[in-house]
């Protein structure tokens, strides 16, 4: 009989996968054997050869998710004549660290019934888990993915789950989480103090109805703690906004079930299918009028981040409540989200009115995925929960590489023969806390894929904490450093999402990263061709009084942009309210004497001008509001568009400008002016692509998260000719950055 060998790569470990080669096999007659190690599966299959053939086959075409089943290898091997069963091996040894650490994955539909069923072992039992759903990216501790090296290890297996665990035809067949009432987790109620008021169902039920009543919750989620309120409660929503200090950013909401957020949002087929994948990410679905949900929740947006319970635990709860609940990450704005118990307890005591915690620990953060579904497909906003670490095979040959990242929106990535490993999403580096993530990150990655970075990558800019580690590593590791400029990493990265091998306009508008010449960019038309980037274009540079504060402060770029565009004077009439009786006078000097007002040519600020200007938002708000209000303003608006003054690829802002005004004064309504701001900056693109003259044009950074400017942008250059790419698979935000700067390392020349 032929005997043959498999090794199989991809998502192959705890996602039920040895149990469905062990069915197969039985079904095909074949006797052999199938165990994990730290490359994949292999599988040893003996048998006649056609019913090999079709064992081979089922492996490569028609695994169930959440299984991904990259590559398959087979070879003959010499028979055992002795053998006569098939058979289940315990894991092998670590060797080369090429597993793929399967993510988080929501819970599956068989768990869900087993949960919602009186009589069941596991009815009602918030951790309820198999090989098809469930924790595991959270709870791994190290290589090979078994109980013992997980969260799990404190929790001895009772009989009935030992024998699910060992029987190779039960879905939870070797699920390493595996628990139940008698032997897993349980939930516990805290007060802010720590005082236990509660356990298991009464828990449950009190923070239930300590929800309805208004309260504020902290849940002990699968990734991380969150923070809870009834999201139809506009009392609720505003005391969370208050202790949080989140004051307009939307809120994303979590429904019972699909019907009840049906009547909330609008629901495409697409959108549908996504809201019930495993990888179940946040929503930005557009909202229906008269629904539910508070209109705090998200104000003047005409999208709500929505998604469905992600595992047994929220299921239960929102069951409980029977309304929608606001879920965002446990932590006060630009922290990151709280995870270990001691720490949460400190950081969300002051936060919540009550804590609703169990006793499996979370061996690291995971926020929630964000997904837009645009009219071209899907957008991923946030990469984290079910999607990280999944290895991306992208065509980057070269050194392995660890590429560390921007400083807001952090990720970090490992590029390892050909793949692309990008960490979860890890927020602001700005706190101790966010830089102490990220170092563990750094480690638990390069544990997990068994690298060894023949190089590092990080931002140009000095002062990032991610610049920092990655000198540190660089110097105790005795690797070379690669420093990429901000936008040029921006390209790459979408360069490198699809493939482009050869030189590409990268159209990078973002709100500010630091320039190859100092100055803060972020309105670039670069040619990037690998390592090398040359600036084709970008926006004429003007000052930002206040520097980093303008961010939050729309009128300092309005101050500074009429500085740069019509000279030191008065503010127009429809900013003057903006500005208290010194302010305009303070920001004006500021500018003429050079004294913080770092320049800029970023397109995010140009945005945030241009919203004053209109009267739309001048003070306050989060990063990317303004250009959002602008965004939404626009609505169904038509088109239009204002001039600029190009010579050689740099763009005066000053005849828009002009423009801008002169609509303000003459009354014409902020949508209009906003539809006429995003037709000019598509011309622009326009003309950039046509300086350029290459064919193919890519989009990137924050700005091109803005679906009526990137269809805008792809349209008009479409009509032209040019092929536009834009970030699907990764982030257009700073989420891509680790990705562009380990393309463009791998790219570099050894000796740069
Ligand atoms: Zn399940
Ligand atoms: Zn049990
Ligand atoms: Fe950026």
């Amino acid at each position: 009989m032929p005997r043959l060998r498999f090794l199989v790569r991809g998502v192959v470990q705890g996602v039920g996968f040895r149990p469905e080669v062990y069915r197969l096999a039985l079904e095909a007659g074949l006797c052999g054997t199938v165990w994990n190690h730290a490359e994949g599966v292999t599988i040893e299959a003996q048998g006649p050869a056609d019913a090999l053939a079709r064992f081979e086959q089922a492996l490569r075409e028609s695994m169930p998710l959440p299984a991904r089943v990259e590559a398959v290898a087979a070879e003959a091997i010499p028979e055992v004549p002795a053998e006569v069963d098939f058979r289940i091996l315990p894991s092998g040894p670590g060797g080369e660290g090429r597993a793929v650490v399967p993510p988080d994955l929501a819970v599956c539909p068989a768990c869900a019934a087993e949960v919602a069923t009186p009589g069941e072992r596991r009815h009602r039992y918030p951790f309820t888990n198999c090989t098809r759903c469930g924790p595991r990216y959270t709870l791994i501790e190290r290589l090979p993915y078994d109980r013992p090296h997980t969260a799990m290890k404190g929790f001895p297996l009772c009989p009935d789950c030992e024998r699910e665990y060992r029987d190779p035809l039960d879905r939870r067949f070797h699920a390493q989480p595996v628990a139940c009432p008698t032997c897993g987790p349980h939930l516990t109620l805290r007060s802010p103090a720590g005082t236990v008021l509660a356990e298991r169902e009464e828990a449950l039920q009190t923070a239930a109805t300590a929800l309805v009543e208004g309260a504020v919750v902290a849940l002990k989620g699968l990734g991380g703690y969150q923070l809870l309120v009834d999201a139809t409660s506009s009392e609720a929503v505003g005391r969370l906004r208050e202790r949080k200090r989140r004051e307009e950013k939307p809120l994303a909401v979590m429904f019972p079930d699909r019907a009840s957020l049906e009547l909330d949002c609008e629901l495409s087929l697409a959108e549908a299918a996504w809201l019930e994948a495993p990888e179940a990410p946040i929503l930005l679905l557009r909202r229906r009028a008269g629904g539910a949900v508070a209109p705090g929740v998200a104000p003047g947006n005409p999208r709500l981040g929505a998604f469905l319970p992600t595992t047994p635990l929220h299921r239960l709860l929102l069951g409980a409540v029977g309304r929608p609940l606001v879920c965002t990450s446990g932590n006060l704005s630009d922290e990151p989200m709280a995870y270990e118990d001691a720490e949460a307890r400190a950081r969300l005591g002051g936060l919540a009115d009550l804590l609703l915690v169990h006793n499996r620990p979370i061996v690291r953060p995971v926020d929630d995925s964000v997904l837009r579904i645009d009219g071209d497909g899907p957008t991923l906003l946030r990469r984290a929960r079910g999607f990280a670490p999944l290895a991306v095979p992208l065509a980057l040959g070269g050194p392995c590489v660890l590429a560390l990242g921007a400083h807001q929106k952090n990720t970090v990535a490992l590029l390892k023969g050909g793949e692309l490993i990008m960490s979860q999403h890890l927020g602001d580096l700005a706190s101790l806390e966010g830089a102490g993530v990220q170092e563990r990150t750094v480690t638990d990655l390069l544990d997990f894929f068994g690298a060894r970075p023949e190089r590092i990558a990080c931002d140009l800019h000095p002062d990032y904490a991610s610049t920092r580690l990655a000198e540190g590593l660089a110097k105790a590791w005795g690797v070379p450093l690669t420093r990429v400029q901000h936008h040029h990493a921006h390209g790459a990265a979408c360069a490198a999402e699809h493939g482009l091998k050869g030189p590409v306009l990268a159209l990078a508008w973002d709100g500010t990263g630091l320039g190859a010449d100092g100055t803060l960019w972020g309105g670039e038309a670069l040619r990037i061709d690998g390592a090398a980037f040359s600036r084709i274009g970008h926006l004429k540079p003007f000052p930002l009084p206040g520097g980093e504060v303008a961010a939050r402060e729309p009128r300092r770029a309005a101050c500074g942009l009429l500085w740069a565009t019509q000279g030191p004077g008065e503010a127009p009439p429809s900013l003057a309210g903006a500005f208290s009786a010194g302010d305009w006078a303070r920001f004006q000097t500021m500018a003429t004497r050079g004294v913080n007002s770092p320049l800029t040519s970023s397109v995010g600020r140009l945005f945030d001008a241009v919203a004053a200007l209109s009267g739309l938002r001048a003070k306050r708000g989060f990063e990317g509001q303004a250009a959002m209000t602008l965004e939404f303003a626009a609505g169904e608006q038509g088109e239009g568009t204002y001039p600029w003054d190009l010579q050689d690829g740099v763009a005066d802002p000053a005849p828009l400008v002009a423009a801008v005004l002169a609509d303000v004064a003459a009354g014409q309504p902020a949508g209009v002016i906003a539809a006429r701001f995003h037709g000019a900056l598509a011309e622009l693109a326009l003309a950039w692509a046509k300086r350029a003259g290459l064919p193919d044009v890519v989009l990137s950074g924050g700005c091109f998260q803005n679906a009526r400017l990137t269809a805008l942008v792809q349209a008009t250059l479409g009509a032209a000719g040019f092929r536009v790419h834009r970030p699907r698979r990764f982030p257009a935000n700073d989420g891509c950055i680790s990705l562009g700067q380990a393309a463009v390392a791998a790219a570099t020349p050894i000796g740069r």
